[in-house]
């Protein structure tokens, strides 16, 4: 100890004595909580771009991966692209709804649309697909179109890595297209539309074309039929893209809603088809 002067060596005893030792354990465990924490967060987190707010649905943000029985073919890779119109001329409306399939609400979704001879497209959440493939089966043989909507609606996938967003994208595909006995799906559709670019580059690897909206009544936040069906009335347009819910909760509204809307859009000479 000849190299430390008298000072020094009362600091350094100081330094390993009990009370200290244990300050700096202390210091160095909260030191290495926080490290941990924000590696975790750098790790998953990136930027996202938010286009509009939406349901969020009782599911975990990044839940446990729920695997299909087979992988569905691939598709062929497409250009990213962000859908916001029909792409028909004239008075086209697409009618879309999302979170489910629900066994409370999609039969009469489908029921209304049946009735007005109308096709729509069904944003589904591969775990409700997973639990109801009836359902899908029945959305499909009447002709309406599937969209991935992930396998558990997790609002965060635009900023996650790209392993689980792929496998967010992948698993809810492998599930519609297994539920569905083979019929494609080449739409998909951000949870509460938190799209990132990385997000929508990704489903355009698999194949799928990301769907937007520009009609969005908030049926989830339950404002009322009469406020959903006054809030697409005023906003509808040609090529309308309209955000509506299956899923994710009690949806009585939307179907009260849906009941007046469909009518509506008729006599005002829209046709509903599917986005081209
Ligand atoms: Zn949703």
């Amino acid at each position: 100890m000849t190299l430390l002067t008298r000072r020094r060596r009362v600091i350094l005893r100081q330094i390993v004595s009990p009370p200290y030792v244990y300050r700096w354990a202390g210091l160095l465990a909260v030191v290495a909580v926080f490290a941990g924490v924000t590696a975790v967060v750098l790790l998953d987190r990136g930027p996202a771009t938010t286009l509009a707010a939406g349901p969020g649905l009782a599911v975990p943000a990044a839940g446990p991966p729920i695997v299909p029985a087979a992988p569905a073919p691939a598709r062929p890779a497409i250009a990213p692209t962000l859908l916001t119109t029909t792409g028909g001329k004239g008075r086209t409306v697409a009618l879309t709804f999302d979170d489910g399939p629900d066994p409370a609400t999609t039969p009469q979704i489908l029921d209304l649309l049946a009735q007005h001879r109308m096709k729509a497209v069904f944003c589904m959440v591969g775990g409700q697909a997973q639990a109801h493939p009836d359902l899908v089966r029945e959305v499909v043989a009447a002709g309406h179109r599937l969209c991935n909507h992930t396998i558990t609606h997790d609002p965060g996938i635009g900023a996650r890595t790209p392993a689980v967003m792929d496998r967010q994208l992948r698993a809810s595909r492998d599930v519609l297209v297994q539920a569905a006995g083979g019929a494609d799906v080449d739409l998909f559709r951000a949870p509460e539309g938190r799209w990132s670019p990385e997000l929508i580059r990704m489903s355009a690897q698999d194949g799928m074309r990301s769907l937007g909206w520009t009609v969005d009544p908030l049926d989830w936040t339950t404002p009322g039929a009469a406020a959903i069906v006054q809030r697409v009335q005023q906003r509808v347009h040609p090529g309308a893209v309209v955000l509506l819910h299956d899923g994710g909760g009690p949806r009585g509204q939307t179907v009260a809603a849906a009941r007046q809307l469909l009518p509506w859009l008729e006599e005002q000479g829209y046709s509903a088809v599917l986005p081209r």
